[in-house]
């Protein structure tokens, strides 16, 4: 029997039940269309159970039926696809200088991605909480009109999050012990769905795993290329949280002890010497955080053009990078690491010189059979994978209740 606890407790009638339609829901997002048969042949359950978990799937709308297919062997057997249409599980993130929303249904068809620029560096936390509550608040509007049922909201944000959802540091929003899950929920009136916090780096690396192209690659770490440097680490197939939540931080180990200042008040940290504000602090110390993306672009169009002082300056941030790669891969061992953020556009430039000091650093031979890429999730990866969290809650056993 399949329960939900790992320890030795038995389940109660009803978690069993949750447990099992989880795992027929789980079967069919991966194998579907299937039928009946196969997931009992597949689960272990039997076919009358299977039945009657999948009667109680299609009434919550999550399943569907679609027509006859001969099976090889035997009778037609009904087939059964996700539906999940009239469902939407939100993700927005909070950043230096942007919010993204989006919001995706059952299936992981994107329904919305907007991206609105935001001066979070020089706004309170209550602004920034405010801010986030108006864009869900209309993206909740949105799904309503399209008659979709919110299953739950994820933001992300680029500190620490506790387990409790409460952002400890996050210093490039200047935030100290904000509240954040439980303000955002007084902020939407207890909105009758989950409300819940992650750190962007974490939400990226789920980002990958469920939307991008590395579905079955079980050690993955995401590197947020934002103005924070963080890491989302997955190790044997699971998102790795440490003790209190806060595994990943590498954007603070020290390159070089004599370098830059950070943010967090030290020195040379892979933020300040490998991050984007090191590519900016030499090429545009006067921008505004709200011109980022523009002045991305920029530095993108003189490295086009041969601009020789901006292509040394990739490669050192390049190399920078890849010293603190070499750490991860000696730490953790991934089968691939993914760049994202702002790294993205950046990449022809910087994957070269990261890859090379990588390798020269890494103990184990060829890296470790590290691959270094780049995310094709683009700016809304963090935002993705907060919506990602929603779908692997109810993947697991969160169903919504019947209509
Ligand atoms: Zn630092």
């Amino acid at each position: 029997m399949i329960t939900t606890h790992n320890g030795p407790q038995p389940a109660d009638f009803t978690d069993v039940r949750a447990t099992n339609l989880a795992v027929v829901l789980r079967f069919v997002r991966e194998n579907a269309p299937c039928s009946r048969a196969d997931i009992a042949a597949s689960t272990g359950l039997n076919k009358a159970t299977v039945s009657s978990l999948v009667a109680d799937l299609i009434d919550r709308r999550l399943l569907r039926e679609t027509g006859l297919t001969e099976n090889r062997v035997g009778r037609p057997a009904t087939m059964l696809v996700l539906d999940g249409s009239p469902y939407a599980a939100i993700g927005v993130e909070v950043n230096v200088d942007y919010i993204t929303a989006v919001a995706v249904d059952l299936k992981g068809e994107e329904l919305l991605n907007w991206r609105r620029s935001f001066p979070g560096s020089t706004s309170s936390a209550g602004q920034a909480i405010a801010a986030v509550a108006a864009i869900a608040r209309r993206v909740v509007s949105r799904m309503s009109k399209e008659a979709r049922q919110v299953l739950g909201l994820t933001v992300a944000v680029p500190g620490l999050v506790d387990v409790q959802g409460a952002v400890r540091i996050a210093p490039n929003l200047g935030w100290h012990d904000v509240d954040l899950c439980g303000d955002l929920a007084k902020a939407l009136r207890d909105p009758g769905f989950p409300v819940m916090v992650d750190n962007d780096a974490n939400l990226g690396a789920l980002a990958e795993r469920r939307f991008g192209p590395h579905g079955n690659v079980d050690d993955l770490v995401y590197i947020t290329g934002e103005v924070g440097v963080g890491a989302g680490v997955i190790m044997d197939g699971r998102l790795r949280r440490g003790g209190r939540g806060y595994t990943g931080e590498i954007g603070h180990i020290q390159i070089d002890p004599l370098g830059p200042d950070c943010r967090c008040g030290r020195r040379g940290c892979i933020e300040a010497t490998a991050g984007i504000g090191a590519v900016l602090a030499r090429t545009a110390p006067d921008a505004s955080p709200a011109d980022l993306e523009l002045e991305i672009d920029e530095i993108v169009q003189r490295a086009r053009g041969g601009d020789r002082e901006v292509l040394d300056l990739l490669a050192e941030v390049g190399a920078n990078l890849g010293k603190g790669l070499a750490v991860v891969a000696n730490l953790v061992n991934p089968e691939v690491i993914v760049l994202g953020g702002y790294y993205v556009p950046l990449a022809p430039w910087l994957l070269a010189p990261a890859e090379e000091e990588m390798f020269r650093r890494a103990i184990a031979p060829g890296g470790g059979g590290c691959r270094l890429e780049v995310s094709t999730l683009g700016y809304g990866a963090a935002a993705l994978g907060a919506a990602a969290r929603v779908l692997d809650s109810v993947d697991s056993g969160r169903l919504p209740a019947p209509a």
